[in-house]
C-alpha cells in the first residue's frame, strides 16, 4: 500500500507487501523532507516475481486482443479517476510541478495506454500467402513471455506505461523495476490495474536500485529485458542480457541539437527551445541541449535565449505561477552544478544561471552556456538539467556535421522556413525524430527511440507492440501429393 509514510517494496501476484531488503527513505527534492519509506526487494524476491509472471504468461497470452484491451481501458480510466492521489505521489517523489503533471503527463500517459489498447487489436502478421508450391504460410505475432522492466525517475508514472503498455497489450507478462527514488505512482498503478482486470501476477513491481535491476536481467526466467535509462547502464544491462542471449530494448542517454538556420524566426525558436531545454528542469532525454546557430544570427540568438531564460520561473511545485521545480535530488543538482563548473574552468562563460541557490531543495535556475568547445564535456555529456549550449556554425553541411557529432542520437530540432532545407538535413541527422520549428511534442502514434549511444527499440506507437512480439511462421502443406517436398527449392 502507500499510505503516505510507508511504500510496499513488492507488489507479487496480486500483492502489495514490503519486500525483504533494505528500507530506503523517500524525499521531496522541494524540500529534503522524508516523505515515505520503502523497504525494498531483495534479489530473491525478484525470483519470486518472475515465477509469479510466468506462472500468469499462459492464460493472460490467451486471452483475445479484444480483452487485453478492454483491461488497458478500464486501467486509463481508474488513472484518470485517481488523478490527484498519482498526482500527489508523483509529485513528492519527484518535484515536478503539480499542474505539469496533472494536466500533461498523466492525460498523456492514459492516451497511451488507450492507444496501446486499441493497438493490441490491429496485431496481425503480413497474412497468409502461398510461398513455395504447395504451402500456404501464415504468419503470426506472438508475445515473447516474460517482460522484466526497467525504469529512471525522470517521468516515474508515464515511463511506467510506457513500459507495461505495450508489453501487456501483445500478451506478454511483466515484472517493472522503477527507479529506486521515484516508486509510489508505478507501486499504486499495480494495485489499480488488479482493479482493472489484469490477472494476479501479470504486473509485478520489485524495487530497489542496480543489485534488483540486476537480478531481474539475469534471472532465467525473464525472456526479454526492457530498459530506460543512461547509456552506461544499458551497455551494462546489454552485456549482462548476452549472456543467455536474451532480447533487449534500450532507450538510453540524449544530447538533442536544435539547428537555427538563417532564415528561421529567431525569437520564436529561442521561446521553443528554451521550454524544450528546461521543461522537467531538464530531464528529459529528449530535451534540447545544444543549440547551433547560423553565425548571422547567432547574437540575436543568445540575447533572446537569455531574456527567455531569465524568466522562466523556478519554484515550488505546488506553487501554480511556477514553471520549472527543482532537479529531483540533491545529488542531481551537484552533478548538474559540476558539470556547469567545469566548463567554465574550460573557458566556456555562463551568461544566465549557472549559480547555486540557497536555501533547501534541489532548485537549479536555467543556465545558458556560451564559448564552449565542441569537443569539451558540456557539449558531448548528457548533463541531464536546464543547462543549454549555444555554439555558432557558418554553412549547412557544418551544421550538420556539428549536430552528428555526438556520442547519442535520439532527438533534434531544425529552425528553418524552407521546407526543402528541413527535409535535406534532417535526413542526414543520426538521430530518432527530428522536430522542424518545434522541440519536445510527442505523440502516443509516434515511434520514440534512437540510435547510436541513445539505445534501439521503439517506444510508443504500434512499432512498441512489435517489439513485445516475436513472429511465428506456420508453413501448411496443402499439395495433392504427399512426396512433392518444397524444401531448398526456390520458390
Ligand atoms: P539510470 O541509468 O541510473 O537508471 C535507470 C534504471 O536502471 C533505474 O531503475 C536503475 O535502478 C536501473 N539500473 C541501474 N543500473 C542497473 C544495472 N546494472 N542493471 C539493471 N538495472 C540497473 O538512469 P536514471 O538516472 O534513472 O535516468 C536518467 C537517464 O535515463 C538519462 O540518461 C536519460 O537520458 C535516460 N532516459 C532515456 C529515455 C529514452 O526514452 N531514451 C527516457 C527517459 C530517460
Amino acid at each position: 500500500m502507500t499510505d503516505g509514510l510507508h511504500i510496499d517494496g513488492l507488489f507479487i501476484d496480486g500483492e502489495g507487501r514490503p519486500g525483504g531488503g533494505g528500507v530506503r527513505t523517500l524525499r521531496d527534492p522541494a524540500t529534503g523532507e522524508a516523505v515515505a519509506e520503502i523497504t525494498e526487494a531483495t534479489p530473491a524476491e525478484v525470483a519470486t516475481a518472475v515465477t509469479s509472471a510466468r506462472s500468469a504468461a499462459a492464460s493472460w497470452a490467451d486471452r483475445t486482443a479484444g480483452e487485453r484491451a478492454r483491461v488497458l481501458l478500464r486501467l486509463a480510466d481508474l488513472v484518470e479517476e485517481h488523478a490527484e492521489e498519482l498526482t500527489e505521489l508523483e509529485v513528492r517523489e519527484s518535484g515536478k510541478p503539480w499542474a505539469t503533471f496533472r494536466d500533461g503527463e498523466l492525460p498523456f500517459a492514459t492516451d497511451n495506454l488507450r492507444f496501446f489498447a486499441g493497438s493490441a487489436r490491429s496485431l496481425e502478421g503480413t497474412g497468409a500467402g502461398v510461398l513455395s508450391k504447395g504451402y500456404t504460410s501464415m504468419l503470426v505475432r506472438r508475445p515473447i513471455g516474460v517482460v522484466g522492466s526497467i525504469a529512471p525517475w525522470n517521468f516515474p508514472l508515464v515511463m511506467a506505461i510506457w513500459k507495461l503498455g505495450p508489453a501487456l497489450a501483445a500478451g506478454n507478462t511483466v515484472v517493472l523495476k522503477p527507479a529506486p527514488t521515484t516508486p509510489g505512482s508505478t507501486v499504486r498503478l499495480a494495485r489499480l490495474a488488479l482493479e482493472a482486470g489484469l490477472p494476479a501476477g501479470a504486473l509485478n513491481v520489485v524495487t530497489g536500485g542496480a543489485d534488483v535491476g540486476s537480478a531481474l536481467v539475469t534471472d532465467p526466467g525473464t525472456d526479454m529485458v526492457s530498459v530506460t535509462g543512461s547509456t552506461g547502464t544499458g551497455r551494462a544491462i546489454m552485456t549482462a542480457a548476452a549472456q543467455s542471449v536474451k532480447r533487449v530494448h534500450l532507450e538510453l542517454g540524449g544530447k538533442a541539437p536544435a539547428l537555427v538556420f538563417p532564415d528561421a524566426d529567431v525569437a520564436a525558436a529561442a521561446h521553443a527551445i528554451a521550454m524544450g531545454a528546461t521543461y522537467n528542469t531538464g530531464q528529459d532525454c529528449t530535451a534540447a541541449t545544444r543549440v547551433y546557430v547560423h553565425r548571422s544570427r547567432y547574437a540575436d540568438m543568445v540575447d533572446q535565449l537569455r531574456a527567455t531564460m531569465a524568466g522562466i520561473r523556478v519554484g515550488a511545485p505546488r506553487d501554480p505561477a511556477t514553471d520549472i521545480g527543482p532537479l529531483v535530488s540533491l545529488d542531481q543538482r551537484d552533478r548538474v552544478h559540476g558539470f556547469v563548473e567545469r566548463a567554465r574552468k574550460a573557458g566556456a562563460r555562463t551568461v544566465v544561471g549557472g549559480e547555486l541557490p540557497d536555501g533547501p531543495g534541489a532548485y537549479y535556475h536555467p543556465t545558458l552556456v556560451v564559448d564552449a568547445r565542441q569537443d569539451s564535456e558540456i557539449v558531448q555529456g548528457e548533463v541531464f538539467g536546464p543547462v543549454l549550449v549555444v555554439l555558432p556554425f557558418d554553412d549547412e553541411d557544418e551544421a550538420v556535421a556539428l549536430a552528428n557529432d555526438s556520442r547519442y542520437g535520439l532527438a533534434s530540432s531544425v529552425w528553418t522556413n524552407d521546407v526543402g532545407r528541413s527535409l535535406r538535413v534532417g535526413h542526414r541527422l543520426d538521430v530518432g525524430v527530428t522536430w522542424v520549428n518545434d522541440h519536445l511534442p510527442i505523440a502516443s502514434e509516434a515511434p520514440h527511440g534512437g540510435v547510436k549511444g541513445s539505445g534501439f527499440g521503439k517506444d510508443m506507437s504500434h512499432e512498441a507492440i512489435l517489439e513485445y512480439t516475436v513472429t511465428r511462421h506456420f508453413m501448411i502443406k496443402h499439395a495433392a501429393s504427399a512426396t512433392d517436398h518444397a524444401s531448398f527449392r526456390p520458390a
